[in-house]
C-alpha cells in the first residue's frame, strides 16, 4: 500500500464516519449482503449506515472494491437520482435478482427494466471512481479500473441472456481483459465481439 493509498483511505473513512457510516473491514474473502444473499466483495448499505469490504484478498483486489462502495456513498450523499430511484422502488431494485434466483417475473420487460436501472446506477458510480482515480495518484491504474468497470457492467447483459451469475469473476480472466475497451463506454448495452463467448467459456463452472 502506498502512502497516497493510505492517505486516501484515511480521508475516506473520516468522511464516512462524519456522516455516521460505520466502516467494516471484514477479514473474509467475501461478504453477503442481506437482502440479495448474493456473495460479493463489499457493499454500502445506506439504510443500516454501513460500508463493508472483504479484505481477505490482497489489497490490489480490495482497494477497488472500497473505492466503488465509497462512490455509492457519494451517490447517496449527493442525492443521486438513479441511486434513490432504486432505493425507493424495491421492485425495480429486486426484480432482476429475484428472476436470477429462479422466480418467475412476468412480463420479462420488468426484469430488463430492473437490470437497466441497476446497470445505469452502477456505471454512474464507476464514473465517480474514474474521477477519484484521475484526481488521486493511487496504486490502482485508471485504465485497469476502467476495464474492470466495463466488464462488470457489460456482464449484466450476459446474465439477461443466460440467467446465470458467474462462478469466476469475468474481470479476473485475461482473455476478457484483452478484448475490453480501455476507455469508459457510452452505452451499457454495447456489444463487444467475443465477450459473451469468453464469459461462457471461462466464468461458469
Ligand atoms: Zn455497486
Amino acid at each position: 500500500m502506498t502512502d497516497n493509498d493510505k492517505l486516501f483511505i484515511g480521508n475516506a473513512i473520516s468522511h464516512l464516519n462524519n456522516k455516521h457510516i460505520e466502516v467494516i473491514f471484514s477479514k473474509q474473502n467475501n461478504v453477503y449482503q442481506e437482502h440479495e444473499k448474493i456473495k460479493c466483495t463489499g457493499y454500502f448499505d445506506c439504510k443500516n449506515k454501513s460500508l463493508v469490504v472483504a479484505t481477505g484478498l490482497p489489497q490490489k483486489n480490495w482497494l477497488p472494491v472500497f473505492l466503488h462502495e465509497y462512490s455509492h456513498f457519494i451517490q447517496w450523499l449527493n442525492k443521486d437520482k438513479l441511486f434513490y430511484k432504486l432505493i425507493e422502488n424495491k421492485n425495480l431494485q429486486n426484480y432482476f435478482w429475484y428472476w436470477l434466483q429462479g422466480q418467475e417475473i412476468r412480463p420479462k420487460s420488468k426484469v430488463i427494466e430492473s437490470a437497466r436501472a441497476i446497470q445505469t446506477m452502477e456505471y454512474e458510480c464507476e464514473k465517480i471512481v474514474f474521477n477519484l482515480l484521475q484526481k488521486n495518484k493511487l496504486s490502482i491504474l485508471y485504465q485497469d479500473y476502467v476495464k474492470y468497470a466495463n466488464i462488470d457492467v457489460l456482464f449484466y447483459n450476459v446474465v439477461l441472456k443466460y440467467r446465470r451469475w458467474y462462478d469466476i469473476p469475468p474481470h479476473t480472466i485475461q482473455s476478457i481483459l484483452d478484448i475490453i475497451p480501455i476507455e469508459p463506454i457510452d452505452d451499457i448495452t454495447k456489444v463487444i465481439p467475443l465477450f459473451n463467448e469468453l464469459v461462457l467459456k471461462n466464468c461458469f463452472k
